[in-house]
Order: structure tokens, then sequence, then C-alpha cells
């Protein structure tokens, strides 16, 4: 240790200590969270969104179209299939246009209505919804759920709880199982799992996302949206004065306080929550929602639909909790004046970036060429004279074929006088596959001087429609 270490250091503290002197952590352990159950209307968008989300996640693998799987993403062979379209690892551009389009998605739904896909869409929601659901009908309500986990163990809670796991074992082994068969055919890996033949990458994958799921969905739920999730972080970036939020409406709410259902709430000089904590109980992410707007809201509505269940019952009016913008509230807009005010400027721009991409991408892939052509001159052979006073060179066309039939392409060569392909010129490629071929092209010796000299490859499709012109050079020898 060094000898000439200050004498006072300056130590941070790990407990905090308070007023009145006594110690306190300031790590708080975590407390796990036991939403209570809901319906309502928003309740009913997240289920019908789980529903959605989860038929086409586990049902499009097992879709045909023609002779193959209707979306296989085949990494192995670099071909990506979906539905009548083929494509290429050159298609790249297809794939940064749905996630720039995905991008530009999410700031508009952010921008109209917070975090709508956290809410409503987002995997994590969605199977923290199925793994609750399954707790709900294996180890009850909320109420006895929470009794369950305060009782000591017995064989009795050992048996719930293994009951549960199993079960969410089995679901998320499902899941991993769904999430490989978008990448290798689902009815064969099906059978690799009967025979126990499935290869080493198949069960990695496999239990690798189905135990992120297990994790995501049974333990860790609201904190990876809390700590892990990045977009809970930059999206107040995205929010103003003018986006929908799960709102509060303290004016009318405060001075809180409960009260029996016949009383006046103006004589008790009461405003109209009753202080149920309902909307706490039924909160994924544990919060109070009265608190103002807190990071922690994923915006899922729920308890929008529990307070107006207690409103009813108290035949008070609904939306104490509601979606609506901070400029709403304080000025006291109507729902109509609410919404005009929605579709402002920043998401008119957003709107029409949006549809701009979208129809751009449609009209390339609509007119997109169903075949794809590579060319590489020949290193290896320079060019070299050959008989007839004409030189010689040799190129590598690699030909894809897009389609799903056998294909023939038509080769011509342009940009000298004289120019011609004296190697084969109508090659047949089968469905989906690519064939790399030697091509030689040949020119007179006058038809250039010594150096290299822009030409084109021209190839037709016989079959189909389709032409492609290609850029090369040609070298002439000094
Ligand atoms: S559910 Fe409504 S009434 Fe009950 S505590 Fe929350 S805001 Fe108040
Ligand atoms: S506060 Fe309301 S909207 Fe926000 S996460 Fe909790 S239940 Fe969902």
């Amino acid at each position: 240790m060094s000898t000439d270490a200050p004498k006072s250091r300056k130590v941070i503290p790990i407990a905090a200590q308070s007023a009145d002197g006594e110690l306190v952590s300031l790590y708080a352990s975590h407390q796990k969270i036991h939403p209570r159950s809901t319906t309502g209307f928003f309740t009913n968008w997240r289920w019908a969104l789980v529903w959605l989300t989860q038929i086409i996640f586990y049902g499009l693998p097992w879709l045909e179209w023609g002779q193959r799987q209707a979306v296989l993403f085949d990494l192995g062979a670099r071909r990506f299939y979906i539905f009548g379209l083929v494509l290429y690892p050159q298609d790249f551009i297809y794939l940064t246009g749905l996630m720039v389009i995905s991008a530009l998605s999410l700031f508009l739904f952010t921008a109209v209505a917070g975090r709508l896909w956290c809410g409503y869409a987002c995997p994590q929601t969605v199977y923290t919804e199925i793994f609750l659901w399954i707790e709900h009908k294996v180890e009850g309500n909320r109420s006895a759920r929470m009794r369950r986990d305060a009782q000591p163990w017995s064989v009795a809670k050992a048996s719930r709880k293994s009951l549960k796991h199993l079960l969410w074992l089995m679901l998320a082994l499902w899941t991993g199982f769904s999430f490989v068969g978008y990448f290798t055919p689902i009815k064969e890996l099906g059978v690799e799992v009967i025979q126990m033949s499935m290869g080493s990458w198949e069960i990695f994958w496999t239990f690798f996302y189905g135990f992120a799921t297990y994790g995501n969905a049974g333990f860790m739920r609201e904190q990876v949206c809390k700590h892990m999730c990045p977009y809970a972080r930059f999206q107040s970036a995205m929010f103003d004065k003018d986006t929908l939020i799960v709102t509060y409406d303290t004016e009318r709410g405060e001075p809180r306080g409960a009260r029996s259902r016949s009383a006046d709430p103006k004589v008790l000089k009461l405003g109209a929550c009753v202080d149920c904590s309902l909307c706490v109980q039924v909160c994924p992410t544990g919060i109070d929602i009265r608190k103002g707007l807190q990071y922690e809201c994923i915006g899922c509505g729920v308890c929008v639909d529990v307070c107006d269940t207690v409103m009813d019952k108290l035949g008070y009016e609904r939306g104490l909790i509601k979606y609506s913008t901070d400029n709403a509230m304080k000025n006291h807009w109507s729902q109509a004046q609410t919404l005009r005010h929605v579709l402002r400027p920043r998401v008119l721009v957003y709107t029409t970036i949006l549809s701009s991409i979208v129809l751009a991408v449609l009209i390339s892939l609509s007119m997109r060429t169903p075949f794809k052509v590579d060319v590489v001159r020949d290193r290896g052979v320079t060019a070299r004279p050959v008989a007839g006073g004409k030189i010689e060179n040799v190129y590598r066309l690699q030909l894809m074929n897009a389609t799903e039939k056998q294909q023939r392409y038509k080769i011509t060569v342009n940009g000298l006088p004289g120019l011609q392909i004296s190697s084969e010129t109508v090659l047949a490629v089968e469905s989906t596959q690519a064939r790399w071929v030697p091509v030689r092209v040949q020119a007179p010796f006058d038809a250039a001087a010594p150096g290299s000299h822009p030409i084109h490859f021209e190839i037709d499709a016989l079959d189909s429609s389709g032409h492609l012109s290609e850029k090369s050079v040609f070298l002439m020898p000094r």
C-alpha cells in the first residue's frame, strides 16, 4: 500500500443516514409484482394483439407455399423465402428498407400515443401476459398467489409451483422450436426432434431462445422494461405535450379518500379517487400512475380499465385515468379537440416519410428482376491473343435464379467494335439455384487501343421477363 496516501479519504456510503440517525440501505431488494387480472376495453386490445402476434409467430412456419415452407430463412443456402419471393443476400436493401420502416413506425406511434408498442405488441409484454395467464390458472388470483408465496414450503405449494414451471418450460421450448423453424424447415425439424437427431446449432438456438423466453417472461418481467430495454430510456425524447399518454386527472381525483357508495364527495370535500389502489394492483410494472408520468409506465392502459370499473360502480363519470395529452389536461380540451391536436405537423411529417418509404419498397419489389448476375474478371487468365487475330479475356459470371422454375438466360456483350462471346451464350439455371460459369469474350486486335475499356454484359431471361446489364472491363495488351 502507498505510504503517501491522504489521511482522510472521501468515502461513498452504500447506506444513507436518515434524519433521525438510522441507517437506510440505498439498495432496494426486488419485490415480486403480482398484477391483478383485469377486464375492459384496453385489456381486450392487449389480448387481441397477444392472439394476433402469436398466431402469426407460431403458425407462420407451418404454412406451405407450393412445395416448400412459405417463410423460411435458409442461412446455409443463403436463400430467403417469403411467400412468392425468393431473396438472395444481394437483396439486403429490402431488409434495410424494412428496418427503416420499423424505426419510423416506432417514432410515429410514439409521437401519437407514447409507448403503444411496449404496452401491446412488444414480445416482452406479450410473453409476460401469457406466462401470467398460466400462473393465474395454476396458482390462482393475485391474493392466492401472494398468500402462497408467503407460506412456508409444503408438498401442495411445491406441486403447484412445479406444474407452473413445467408449463412455462414447455411453452418456452415450443417458442424456441418455432423460432428455429424459421431457419430450418419446421417439419424436418419436428422429425429430427422425434428421432433425437437435431444438429448442434438447432439444439443451441432452441434452448437459448426457449430459456430467454422462460427467464424474461417468467422471472425478469418488468425488470426488462425498467432496466434493460434502451427504448424506455430514449422514448421521452419522442414525447411532446400533444402525445397521448396514460394520465391520472389530478384535478378531478384529489383529494383522494375512501367513502361509502352513497356518500356525496362534495360534502366530504373529496375528489373522485376512492384510493382503492386497484390501479396500482393491476399495473404490470407496479407503479402508481397517480404520481404522474413515470418512465416505468409502458402505456398498457389496464389501469384505465380498472379505474373505469370503479367509477362505474360508484356512478361517477369514467376517465379519471385515461389516455390524454399534457396540453389537453391543462386546457381542459374535449376528446375531439385533443385528437385534432394529436394530428400535428410532426406526426404528418413522419406519416408522409413512412408512406413514401413503404411505397418505394413496394414499387421496387414489384419491379424486381427475378434473377441476379455477378461478373468477375478471371484474374488467373490475363488478356491473351487467340486464333483469328483476336484478343480474349475470360470472366466468371454468377447467375442467380430467384424463381422457382428452371430458367434459361441468354448472354451478349457490347462496348467495343466486333466484341463477342466465344463460349456458350445460353445457360440454364435450376430453380432457386445459383451457377458460376466461365465466359470467354473476344475482340479484334485493332478494336481498341492498349489498356482497359468498359464493356457491358447483357443478360436476358428467355423463360420469363427480365433483363440485366452488368458492367465490366476488357483489357487490351500492349
Ligand atoms: S383505481 Fe381509480 S379510484 Fe382506485 S385508486 Fe386508482 S385512480 Fe383512485
Ligand atoms: S401505469 Fe397504467 S398504463 Fe402505465 S404500466 Fe401501469 S397499468 Fe400500464
